[in-house]
Parts: C-alpha cells; sequence; structure tokens
C-alpha cells in the first residue's frame, strides 16, 4: 500500500527534508510534539518494527546507525533526545512505513502515555 511517506520520498508532494543519503530520509513532522521532531525513513521499506524480527541484521544496523547520524546532524548529541519507534494499533501507529521519530530541544516528560 502507497502511504504518505511513500510519496514524501518519490518526492511527490512537499516535506521539509533535514537530511537524506543514499540509505534514508529524514524530514521535519507535520506536527511537532518538541521543538525538533524529525521522522527518519529507511528507502527500502519495512512496514513496521515488528518486521525487524524477519529483516536482515546488517540492514537494521545500518538504518539504526542512520537515526544516530540524523540526531547528530540535528545537533541533538549534546543535550540528548529521545527515539520512538510506534509499532501497530495500539502502538498509535498512523503509518504503515516504518519511521523513527527523533524528539529533542526540550526536557522530555516519562513516562509517555
Ligand atoms: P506515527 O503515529 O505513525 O508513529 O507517526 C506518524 C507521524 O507522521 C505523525 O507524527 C504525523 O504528525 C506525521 N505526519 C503525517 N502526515 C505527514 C505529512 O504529510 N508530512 C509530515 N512531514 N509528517 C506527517
Amino acid at each position: 500500500m502507497t502511504t504518505i511517506f511513500d510519496r514524501i520520498l518519490a518526492k511527490e508532494i512537499p516535506a521539509n527534508v533535514a537530511y537524506e543519503d543514499d540509505k534514508v530520509l529524514a524530514f521535519h513532522d507535520i506536527s511537532p510534539q518538541a521543538p525538533i521532531h524529525v521522522l527518519v525513513i529507511p528507502k527500502t521499506k519495512w512496514l513496521r518494527f515488528a518486521d525487524f524480527v524477519q529483516a536482515d541484521p546488517i540492514a537494521i544496523g545500518e538504518y539504526m546507525s542512520s537515526v544516530a547520524k540524523v540526531a547528530k546532524h540535528l545537533n541533538l548529541d549534546e543535550n540528548g533526545y529521545r527515539i520512538v519507534f510506534n509499532n501497530g494499533r495500539d502502538g498509535q501507529q498512523t503509518v504503515d512505513y516504518i519511521h523513527a521519530h527523533i524528539l529533542g530541544g526540550r526536557r522530555l516528560n516519562w513516562p509517555p502515555g
């Protein structure tokens, strides 16, 4: 199924791109929940976090490394940040294209709701 993120990746609809390389695209969330709220998607699609059970561990590792690279690129390393993967219905995943939320720029609350 084609999602809004497939269309952003294909440049069919615009996004405020924060970072792009051959493996990932990172763009600012349209409804930010923190001063910095960036979504990181792999250019090779997985639907959800649960797909990692059967995915190539090297590809997963490259994706995780890219998420860390984007956070560094956003100058979040010093003060820290939170990575969120919403997965499935109860996780409130609304887009069926895996995406890491990078949240930072303020002290975040814990526990989440
Ligand atoms: P989820 O709830 O699936 O974990 O997160 C989806 C995220 O995508 C939400 O935070 C939502 O605000 C964001 N989002 C949905 N549609 C768009 C869009 O068209 N552009 C951008 N930049 N973000 C979007």
